[in-house]
């Protein structure tokens, strides 16, 4: 058993936090998060970070290799962090769950060349009315003229081997972030001041080219969930799985299925479930639950591999007869020992809180 089993086994009922990244295009997000899976992979452990549908998961002990000092893993007890995979706040606005916003938490990634730019504002627009506590990854420090580049260091060790100058320079444009969020209401400062993140929004100086803050931004997020979150991870892990509509796509050889997210309980593959559908709420039966199978074993073109059942939090794709009229952002309820008629008229009225939301925007 590895260490990520252990880490699972200890926190059933804890489970991980789903983590959104938004942000202008060109800022960034895709390279972060490619930073964070290719950071964690490179740590060399078997199970470093677990690549789901959609997502990826990176264990609280990998989290810990890679912040080394930065982390105390007896601090926490939740599982790790959960990255949705498709950046940007089009997807971040229509993936909702129960009312609120699927992901738990956010990275608002910003530029420092660039500063607030119009997705920007957009975003904060978005977390401040879905209330979902955020952190921003002010990327590129790599860019300010005269850098020292220092491979996945933290960034306060990374910032005081730069000249004066350069630091000058980082600073100015930090602090014209840091007033850009207080224009919108929301009091920000360098993530190591900040001693309440209820409060403040934390600035994490990255850079996702060279890997600098990222260990700190890892941190930051984890302390953060672990701090203001843990009640609301709390969940009946064994309890029927919910969970938010991703994709809706072919799959060769299983038709239509849908990539989702599950937030809560868990999904078998003999379950009935309902799924939000274009017309009305879909009821039908999983044929299979899959995710991806580790990259040493695609040889063929069967990329995927059944499993029996997926637990929250965690990224399936789920096959299943009728799926041709699911829709992306629609929740998606197992239904098992509960009343069928329930389970419908529970997704019918989350579908109406759906499209009333997006009438609004
Ligand atoms: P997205 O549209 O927000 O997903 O942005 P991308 O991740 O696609 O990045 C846009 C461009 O900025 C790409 O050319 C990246 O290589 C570059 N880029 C992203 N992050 C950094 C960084 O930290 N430093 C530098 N120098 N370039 C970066």
């Amino acid at each position: 058993s590895t260490e990520a089993d252990a880490d699972a086994d200890e926190a059933a009922t804890l489970r991980t936090p789903i983590v959104a990244v938004l942000g202008h295009v060109d800022h960034g997000k895709t390279t972060l998060l490619d930073k964070i899976r290719g950071s964690a992979v490179s740590e060399g452990e078997a199970g470093a970070i677990t690549q789901h549908i959609g997502a990826t998961a990176v264990p609280l002990s990998t989290i810990s290799e890679m912040a080394g000092e930065l982390v105390d893993p007896t601090d926490f007890d939740l599982p790790g962090l959960l990255y949705i995979d498709t950046p940007g706040h089009h997807s971040f606005s229509t993936l909702r769950s129960r009312g609120g916003a699927l992901a738990d938490i956010a990275v608002l990634v910003v530029d420092v060349n660039d500063g607030f730019q119009p997705q920007t504002e957009e975003a904060v627009d978005i977390l401040k009315r879905t209330q979902t506590p955020f952190i921003v990854a002010a990327n590129k420090v790599d860019t300010v003229p005269g850098w020292n580049p220092n491979e996945g260091v933290p960034i306060q060790e990374s910032m005081e081997q730069q000249s004066e100058r350069v630091q000058g320079d980082l600073n100015e444009r930090l602090y014209g972030i840091i007033g850009e969020l207080s224009d919108h209401d929301f009091a920000a400062d360098m993530y190591w001041r900040v001693q309440n993140f209820q409060n403040n929004v934390g600035v994490v100086p990255v850079s996702a080219m060279t890997g600098e803050g990222v260990p700190d931004l890892l941190t930051v997020l984890m302390g953060l969930s672990q701090r203001y979150m843990k009640d609301e991870m709390q969940i009946d892990v064994e309890g029927p799985g919910a969970g938010t509509v991703l994709e809706v796509k072919e799959a060769q050889g299983f038709g239509t299925t849908v990539d989702a997210v599950l937030y809560d309980g868990t999904i078998r593959e003999d379950d009935e479930i309902v799924v939000g559908g274009l017309e009305a709420p879909i009821t039908t039966d999983v044929r299979a639950l899959l995710q991806p199978k580790p990259l040493e074993e695609i040889r063929t073109d069967q990329a995927f591999e059944k499993v029996p059942e997926v637990s929250a939090a965690a990224g399936v794709k789920i096959a299943a007869p009728d799926l041709d009229d699911a829709m992306a952002g629609a929740p998606i309820r197992v239904v098992r020992n509960r009343d069928r008629g329930r389970v419908i008229a529970d997704v019918e009225e989350e579908l109406a809180e759906i499209e009333v939301t997006t009438e609004e925007q």
